[in-house]
């Protein structure tokens, strides 16, 4: 989880990263308070836990949407004479075949979204 807070000094945003899920065990590894160092102007201040908040990592989503992108097509060429071959059939495996990277797709950012409203919540 990446959580986002303004430097104090600056007013630019330090990110931090955590594996903790909710700010109750952040709270419980660091206290109420987290010291960071800002990168712009390398201030160092300590941050109340209540202010930090967390937003979607985007690196998931673009993995999702890639695995969404090479698949889908992907797919499309394995089956094509499948396809062909089998009609009426082949249309309705085509259909699945092409919902489940966009099932992925949809399950990987939906997870992500919930992640960050459960740790905003906290
Ligand atoms: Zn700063």
């Amino acid at each position: 989880m990446r959580l986002y807070v303004k430097c104090v000094h600056c007013k630019n945003e330090i990110v931090y990263k955590t594996n903790a899920s909710t700010r109750v065990e952040l709270k419980m590894i660091h206290g109420k308070s987290l010291e960071l160092k800002c990168k712009t102007c390398g201030s160092k201040a300590h941050y109340l836990i209540d202010k930090l908040e967390a937003r979607e990592n985007k690196t998931i989503l673009s993995i999702a949407l890639l695995i969404f992108m090479i698949f889908t097509p992907l797919i499309m060429i394995l089956f094509w004479r499948l396809i062909w071959i089998s009609g009426l059939g082949g249309v309705l495996w085509l259909t699945i075949f092409i919902s489940i990277p966009s099932y992925i797709y949809i399950i990987l950012n939906k997870n992500e979204q919930n992640r960050v409203k459960f740790f905003n919540r906290s």
